[in-house]
């Protein structure tokens, strides 16, 4: 048995045995037994045992020489015993029969066996690559620097990595166990406790959910606040059904704390310039209004310029940081969309000589910060005017769709690469910092303008062509209308 699934078939051994054993049977019947009484007996039953073996242990091989060595003996014997006439043709006839009997033999069992080995030995070969493969993985998720966790669909067991278990300080059967209605007190996600059916991995599992990048707070048990990102995915089987389920948890905690420590300076910077760049602002409109000599005019004029931008850099600034810290109040108000659209255009018509034409328009009446909407229109105008340098007309329109209004800014500038029309409403995102100093800015309007409209339940986006131009839209949704009694 030991040799089933081995293929280092001998033919040494088989000659070797077999004719030890013809000189045994010879050296019994002659010496021993003294008779050949015996002979025929022996004769048959021990080759056959031979090849049997053989044929198991070697091979077709092995079988095939203890079969041919024992023709050999049957001819050594016919001839030793002088056979003649019809004894000796019984006998050569015999032992063609049965060498043929031998080989046939030979060829079945030795070819079974080696069909048997080749078989074993690639279920072998399959055993060892899976579980190589299975070392592999292993190695490499417990050498991984971030937490991976995997839930079993069968055993609703978990496992996790090394990592994973630093994460959260404690072996991972006493973070997250499967019980029904389990709320983990300790995780929160926009600061409400999560319920295990809400975790990310079991949403994978269950529902086969692929979570990207879920942003989840960890209380560790040393009472330190870890912020964790997320993610999750089923694996599914051959037959598509869910099997398990993974999740990576990546702790960015530090990343938070530098960032949040980042957003309290600009918050503090902020609030402490505005108060001296007002006052700045009013000392020069004085300055201006007085100055008699023409010189000191315009200089004065240029520092209140400059001032304005210094206005409108930390302005923009605490408006950032209010959205990131989500203290951005918004007053809301009915007012006309299209007279504010009308009113931002003649306003920001008299700072260029570029014509801003209204071509289409309706009365569109909003439930909105009329004060961050301003903001908005401004922004996408400016950055029209900024960005096309006079070249030619900038064409704002107003139409409905459904129950909301579209305001759509076009212009014939210098437009947006492809694929960067979603990164332009980054906060911090700069599409032409190659030319800064063409086109000044700081990369936050745009991040504002967004975040304004996404919270008054709008969309905003832009289609847009490298030197030809761009047209940004936002939309909102309509008042509704009060009903008449
Ligand atoms: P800023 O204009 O201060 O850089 P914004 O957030 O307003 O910041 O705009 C972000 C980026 O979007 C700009 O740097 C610019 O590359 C691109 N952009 C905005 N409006 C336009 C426009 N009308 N045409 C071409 N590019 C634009």
């Amino acid at each position: 048995m030991e040799h089933l699934g081995e293929k280092n078939y001998s033919s040494v051994l088989p000659a070797l045995i077999t004719i030890g054993a013809y000189v045994g049977i010879e050296v019994y019947v002659y010496v021993v037994a003294r008779s050949i009484a015996n002979l025929s007996t022996l004769a048959i039953l021990i080759p056959f045992v031979l090849v049997i073996y053989f044929s198991f242990r070697d091979g077709i091989r092995g079988g095939f020489v203890a079969g041919i060595i024992t023709i050999f003996f049957y001819l050594y014997i016919i001839f030793s015993l002088h056979y003649a006439g019809s004894q000796k043709t019984s006998g050569l006839i015999t032992t063609g029969f049965l060498g043929a009997l031998y080989i046939l033999l030979a060829c079945i069992i030795g070819g079974l066996k080696q069909r048997i080995d080749t078989l074993m030995g690639a279920e072998r070969q399959a055993r060892q690559l899976a579980e190589e493969g299975r070392l592999r993985l292993e190695t490499i998720l417990q050498q991984l620097p971030v937490g991976v966790l995997i839930a079993d669909a069968k055993e609703r067991k978990f496992t996790a990595n090394k990592y994973m278990e630093k994460i959260v300080g404690k072996k991972i059967d006493e973070f997250i166990r499967y019980e029904p209605h389990y709320v983990s007190r300790i995780a929160f996600a926009s600061q409400k406790p999560i319920m295990l059916e809400k975790w990310p991995i079991i949403r994978a599992l269950d529902y086969g959910e692929t979570v990207p990048d879920e942003e989840i707070e960890y209380i560790r048990h040393d009472k330190k606040r870890l912020y964790l990102r997320v993610n999750a995915a089923p694996i599914k089987g051959t037959d598509g059904e869910i099997i398990a389920a993974v999740s990576t948890i990546y702790d960015y905690s530090q990343i938070k704390e530098l960032e949040m420590r980042k957003d309290d300076f600009v918050n503090i910077a902020s609030h402490e310039l505005k108060t001296p760049i007002t006052s700045i602002m009013l000392y020069v409109d004085a300055l201006i209004s007085k100055a008699k000599d023409p010189k000191t005019k315009k200089i004065a004029m240029n520092i209140k310029v400059q001032t304005g931008r210094l206005q409108k850099l930390v302005s923009d600034l605490l408006d950032v940081s209010r959205l990131q810290t989500g203290k951005m109040s918004f007053t809301k108000e009915k007012f006309s969309l299209d007279k504010l659209v009308a009113e931002a255009t003649s306003q920001l018509q008299d700072t260029t000589q570029q014509p801003l034409i209204l071509s289409q328009t309706f009365h569109a009446v909003v439930m909105a910060d009329k004060f961050r909407i301003y903001q908005v229109l401004t922004n996408i105008l400016t950055n029209a005017i900024k960005y096309s340098q006079g070249k030619g007309n900038i064409t704002i329109s107003l139409y409905s769709e459904k129950d909301s209004v579209i305001c759509s800014v076009q212009d014939f500038g210098i437009g947006i690469e492809k694929g960067k029309e979603k990164k332009i409403f980054e906060r911090l995102y700069r599409g032409n910092s190659d030319k800064e100093n063409t086109f000044p800015g700081f990369g936050m309007g745009l991040f504002i303008s967004q975040e304004i409209i996404k919270r008054h339940l709008g969309r905003i986006w832009v289609h847009s062509e490298v030197d030809r131009g761009s047209t940004f839209y936002f939309s909102l949704p309509l008042a509704k209308r009060e009903k008449k009694i």
